[in-house]
């Protein structure tokens, strides 16, 4: 099914909050509440002055061939989905759900209960519960995909907050494929570990906490923003 747009963000309440006067770049604001996007639970564990060096000082690097693919592939697979999805409302894909099971891809989250945005590559919805997924090139288990997608979970668990209580898990599926390689429920404690990190990037961003960076050279030889760094270690 192909979730109907619900105009979650209207211009009218988008509104300037403290975070602004900082001058983060991408953010989104929901009823003068500011988001950040789900991505930096991924950044952050790589190496979290890459969200300093690009949202904050504005540094503009060439996006890595890996990125470029990605998007590309993702679209070509919303595409494809798109010529068979049925519109539906987040509530009749429940409701259905409760009998077959459902795919929605692309899903929209903005939480501002959390703080945070995304675009869910696909929710599977079955009988037996609510299968977030993350697609990702390879089938190495990163903690920084494990952080991404357990802040998925937490955005989709707020959207279907009120509305269904089946449990949630999360998953890294090998993208182009339907191979699921890693899978976890989410738990209270994984819950409460993902809040944390998001209160962690939030304090990071709103200046309550200064950025820390890499302590393995390696990172940085692999970093897109190494010719732009300061605190680089090779
Ligand atoms: S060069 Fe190293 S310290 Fe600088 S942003 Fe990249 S990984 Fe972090």
């Amino acid at each position: 099914m192909q979730l109907k747009e619900t105009s979650h963000i209207r211009s009218e309440e988008i509104q300037a909050s403290g975070l602004e006067s900082r001058k983060v770049g991408g953010l989104t604001y929901v009823r003068g509440t500011a988001l950040f996007p789900i991505s930096w639970l991924h950044t952050q564990e790589f190496c979290e002055y890459q969200i300093f060096l690009e949202h904050v000082r504005g540094i503009k690097v060439t996006p890595t061939r890996s990125l470029t693919e990605g998007k590309q592939e993702h679209q070509r697979l919303y595409d494809n989905f798109k010529k068979v999805a049925v519109p539906a409302t987040f509530e009749e894909m429940l409701a259905e759900s409760e009998k077959v099971r459902v795919i929605s891809r692309e899903f929209k989250v903005f939480d501002t209960r959390h703080g945070i945005y995304g675009r869910i590559d696909e929710v599977l919805l079955t009988p037996d519960g609510l299968v977030v997924i993350d697609d990702k090139p390879g089938m190495r288990v990163f903690l920084s995909s494990m952080q991404q997608v357990r802040g998925y979970c937490l955005a989709f668990k707020e959207r279907a907050r009120g509305l269904d209580y089946r449990n949630i898990i999360g998953a890294l599926r090998e993208r182009g494929t339907n191979n699921i390689y890693w899978q976890e429920p989410f738990t209270t404690a994984v819950e409460e570990g993902t809040v944390g990190l998001v209160n962690h990037i939030r304090s990071l961003i709103t200046g309550a906490k200064e950025f820390g960076s890499a302590d393995n050279p390696n990172k940085c030889r692999s970093c897109r923003f190494s010719a732009k760094c300061d605190r680089i270690l090779v």
